[in-house]
């Protein structure tokens, strides 16, 4: 059966106008002017949404998530079910998540296990990127095999040394790698080694609070890692990526960069734009609830992101969605904020809290558009099937009420986590109806999907030109 979706306001990374899409088979199978197929829909069975009032967007591509993750002797709180269902409510109908090779581990083993867990849960469509723990010959050589299994990216560390931390020879070997078999590699560009140090000097004074977690991270040893990244990556002439960049230093390395035609990619979070390290300050153990890394950034520091979204040395915008329970897991680090699991919950609010920085005229309707849905989609080999509203596409939509009030709240989200970071946190704007692959998945706010609804997305190599 058809379905029309009508007399909405189309926004897309072009720009905005008024129009109808036309769905067939789970693709999206004509665009037009109002009332430019109601012929064709008074002729054929056709259901009808009316989206008038409202924009109609490519459906959101969340490319950095974390579903039971471990972390330490725990596991982020979301399954990839409630995890995704959440992002469905929140309108976003991909996400690309982190697999793991362990050490000791093939990557194959990894993105066997994670795949596992994923499949047939999964709410929205989904696919992987790999975080390689341990660089050997034979990870080399068996990268371009998950590359031909449409895992394109990988994830490297310069921070947790012990855990994730690889080397600046390792990362550069990856990096040569990866710029062989068009892959695309992503850096946590934070001084692992140094932050240690600082964290132990912390710790032995008796500075044990949430708060010494942003100390210990300054944003000095984010900027020096940027920078360092970027060099490496010029000398292997592989374009890389930074996940969740959440600093000025950070960006003017970035910016500097992409000045000199460097293809070197960064993304931030809604929460280094919406919140700051005063939030870590709260009485007793509530900062907590704002540990992740790297850490929240001083008052005044969001304006230099938001404008570098604006202007575009910031690409993308994904919510390193990573929830951990104040009881019983945040709660582990209560006397020691190293032990503390690093990460909040955000996947479910990201277009809302984006289009507070349209309302407040930090963001175009067109650019709130590419940041969360085709940008991300060009950048990891899923546009055009995710990412645009051209025939042909996938019919993943969302139906955007921009009347509509809503307050952020662990009362009423969906994420399997017992806090907000947003709590109390008024929205004008909400997503209304969420449709993937031409099926219904949010009506009117409610969920009408089942876990099975998403599938997994073998994502194409890196190209130069996205
Ligand atoms: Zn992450």
């Amino acid at each position: 059966m058809k379905m029309l979706i009508e007399k909405g306001t189309l926004v897309t990374a072009e720009g905005t106008r008024p129009g109808d899409l036309l769905i067939e088979a789970g693709r999206i199978a004509a665009v037009g002017t109002h009332g430019a197929f109601e012929d064709l829909c008074r002729e054929t069975d056709c259901e009808r949404i009316d989206a008038g009032g409202c924009y109609v967007m490519a459906g959101g591509v969340d490319v950095h998530t974390h579903m039971e993750m471990p972390f330490g002797a725990t596991n982020s709180s979301d399954t990839f079910e409630t995890g995704t269902r959440a992002a469905a409510y929140g309108g976003t109908t991909t996400i690309v998540d982190f697999a793991m090779q362990r050490r000791g581990q093939t990557l194959q083993e990894g993105f066997d296990a994670w795949r596992a867990r994923a499949e047939g849960h999964c709410s929205v469509d989904y696919g992987f990127h790999l975080i390689i723990s341990e660089v050997t010959d034979g990870v080399l050589k068996e990268m371009e095999s998950l590359v031909a299994q449409g895992v394109t990216s990988f994830k490297l560390f310069m921070a947790y040394p012990g855990m994730f931390y690889l080397n600046d020879g390792e990362i550069f070997s990856v990096m040569q790698r990866a710029a062989e078999i068009g892959a695309l590699v992503m850096l946590h560009a934070e001084n692992g080694l140094v932050i240690d140090v600082l964290a132990a000097q912390a710790m032995a004074g008796g500075n044990t609070a949430p708060r010494f977690h942003g100390t210990t991270r300054p944003p000095e040893l984010e900027a020096e890692a940027t920078h360092r990244g970027i060099a490496l990556a010029a000398l292997a002439q592989s374009p890389l990526y930074f996940v969740h960049l959440s600093a000025a230093g950070a960006l003017q390395e970035v910016t500097a960069a992409k000045d000199r035609g460097a293809q070197v990619f960064a993304e931030t979070c809604p929460h280094y734009l919406f919140l700051d390290a005063t939030d870590m300050d709260r009485e007793g153990f509530e900062g907590a609830k704002f540990v992740c890394s790297p850490p929240l950034r001083e008052p005044g520091n969001e304006e230099d992101l938001w404008e570098g979204l604006a202007r575009g040395d910031l690409s993308v915008v994904a919510t390193d969605h990573c929830p951990f329970c104040m009881a019983g897991q945040k709660e582990l680090g209560s006397d020691d904020f190293r032990a503390i699991p690093n990460g909040v919950p955000g996947i479910e609010h990201r277009m809302d809290l984006l289009y507070q920085g349209v309302r407040a005229g930090r963001l175009s309707l067109a650019r709130w558009s590419e940041i969360a849905s085709t940008a991300p989609a060009k950048l990891f080999g899923l546009y055009p099937e995710k990412g645009s509203l051209s025939p042909g596409s996938d019919a993943d939509i969302v139906i955007y009420d921009p009347a509509e009030r809503h307050v952020l709240s662990a009362a009423s989200h969906h994420m399997a986590v017992d806090y907000s970071i947003y709590e109390g946190s008024e929205i004008v704007g909400a997503v209304r109806d969420v449709i993937l692959g031409g099926k219904v998945i949010v009506y009117r706010g409610d969920y009408k999907g089942a876990p099975g609804d998403g599938r997994f997305k073998a994502r194409a190599r890196w190209q130069a030109d996205s």
